[in-house]
């Protein structure tokens, strides 16, 4: 079975098992407490053992006095005005912890305005955390698996890439024009998610049940981001994912003086660098195998802990994406089509439609890469100098679908995070996210799933919790195969409309 029909059937019966286990299994109450409502506020009025008896671990609640009057509920966020629920009814409490991660540190106001910290402790010994474990468990090392990826996948691709295209020093001409239309559409495609994103706002008041707090990050303004793009020290740059805008720009940097340094080093340094990326490759693709697994454990944990609800946004999400990618796709790239290249956009998408086939279908640019050559230069008529020159280089670094999708995933989280816990979205974050998102699009590898690898490295960068990425992962599939199709009829569009500036009229007779 293809990996996709494997991946869609787990999500199938993932969402399945978790909604058997939402009704099947008693829900754990996580607050360990019983709470009534009296005027003014709630009181508590017990709370359990702790967990090695069979009840709740409650952190510090004996400093609660039965009795109390809680007035808010604050998650443990660094800033407690930020994430400070007003509380007004016993359902409230039950609805805000639900899902919440066992450990989440907590602080109860009480009336007298005074914070009380207590820790959520699932009670383990209940029958659906006991079911939940070993998925979470799964899912955990997969993440961790897609996690440890990140540094040396990147590092090796721009690196080769960069000394690959410096390689080519004869032709500077044809670079330049297709390094500009590859920066140019990945940036209208980040820009056309922007917009969509927040206009749509799919992730604004959104119930994901994501637990984990996002890091204190300050605000940075647009001067503070580049001069922070400077690393001081490359290795700490590269330790746990922190500053992948340092990582990627020393890697800029080594590989443009990789090329300067001349031979023998230039191609010392290019040879290894590239089987350092095939290695990443192969040990990525190997990875992304247990895709299905992954996906399965991931979804059942979230369906079983949040039921269907967390569907919804992400739905919204799903929606934002596809039609985000729909109007890159059928007005942004057609309009340059026609206006640079004067090639009619449905004859050119006819001709090109074996290799979006191969491109929705693999989900992968690189697999996709000999079809698109073969059709571009056999029913596009481009000529040869010009499909080698821009297509193998178009299915690693100009992927504006990836570019577009890095883009709201992230916008997408910040939302959540910014209604549910009071994370700023400033306008420097966004910058920051457009920065990042074409980075992340040149950077990621042409393979499957690629584009959610390379997200966590954003998020990390603007102190998003990797958690949220999990989630998106487990709806990832179909978006991928958008992404990529997206990818693909960007490189082509490229190769005609370079085609056409340098003089050869082969493209206007496509589409036979
Ligand atoms: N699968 C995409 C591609 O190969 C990359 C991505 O995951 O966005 O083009």
């Amino acid at each position: 079975m293809k990996l996709h029909w494997q991946v869609l059937l787990s999500m199938i019966l993932a969402v399945a098992a978790g909604l058997l286990l939402q009704s099947t299994t008693a829900a754990p109450s996580t607050t360990g407490a019983t709470w009534s409502a009296v005027p003014g506020g709630l009181q508590l009025t017990a709370a359990r053992g702790p967990a090695a008896e069979g009840g709740y671990s409650v952190g510090d609640m004996p400093k609660l006095a039965v009795g109390d009057v809680i007035v808010a509920l604050i998650e443990d966020r660094g800033d407690p005005q930020a994430s400070r629920v007003p509380l007004n009814a016993p359902e409230q409490v039950a609805d805000r912890v639900a899902g919440m991660e066992p450990g989440t540190a907590l602080w109860l106001e009480r009336q007298t305005g005074d914070l009380v910290s207590i820790k959520l402790g699932l009670d383990p010994g209940c029958a659906r955390a006991k079911w939940i474990a070993p998925f979470a468990f799964i899912a955990d090392i997969f993440m961790s698996l897609l996690k440890m990826l990140i540094v040396p996948i990147v590092l090796s691709s721009i690196v080769a890439g960069v000394i690959g295209v410096g390689a080519m020093g004869n032709l500077r001409r044809l670079g330049t024009k297709t390094f500009a239309y590859y920066v140019s559409t990945s940036l209208i495609a980040i820009l056309v998610g922007q917009v969509l994103v927040s206009v749509i706002r799919p992730g604004s008041g959104a119930e994901l049940g994501l637990s984990e707090a996002p890091a204190g990050v300050e605000k940075l303004s647009l001067i503070e981001i580049f001069t922070r793009m400077v690393p001081q020290n490359v290795p700490k740059a590269m330790i746990s994912n922190g500053d992948m805008l340092q990582v990627i720009f020393f890697a800029l940097l080594f590989g443009t003086f990789a090329i300067k340094a001349g031979a023998p080093h230039t191609e010392r340094l290019r040879d290894l660098f590239n089987s350092l990326f095939s290695v990443m490759l192969a040990m990525a693709e190997g990875i992304l195998k247990l895709l299905p697994i992954g996906v399965f454990a991931l979804l059942i944990k979230v369906v079983a802990q949040t039921g269907f609800s967390v569907f919804e946004p992400l739905l919204v999400y799903m929606f934002t994406v596809a039609l985000a990618l729909v109007l890159h796709c059928c007005v942004t790239l057609p309009t340059l089509l026609k206006a640079l290249g004067g090639v009619s956009p449905r004859r050119w998408f006819r001709a090109m439609s074996p290799a979006l086939m191969t491109a929705f279908s693999t989900s992968s640019s690189s697999m996709t890469l000999p079809i698109t050559m073969e059709t571009v230069e056999k029913r596009g008529k481009v000529s040869n100098k010009v499909t080698s020159f821009t297509l193998p280089l178009g299915a690693t670094i100009n992927m504006d679908g990836t570019a577009l999708y890095e883009c709201i995933g992230v916008i997408f989280l910040a939302q959540y995070y910014a209604t549910a816990t009071g994370f700023e979205l400033t306008l420097g974050v966004q910058a920051m996210v457009v920065v990042m998102a074409l980075m992340a699009s040149v950077g990621a590898a042409g393979i499957p799933s690629a584009g959610l690898v390379m997200m966590l490295t954003i998020l990390s960068s603007i102190g998003l919790p990797l958690e949220g990425a999990a989630l998106l992962l487990a709806v990832d599939r179909p978006l991928d195969m958008l992404r990529t199709v997206t990818n693909v009829w960007s490189d082509s569009c490229g190769a005609a409309i370079i085609a056409r500036t340098e003089g050869e009229d082969g493209p206007l007779t496509a589409g036979d």
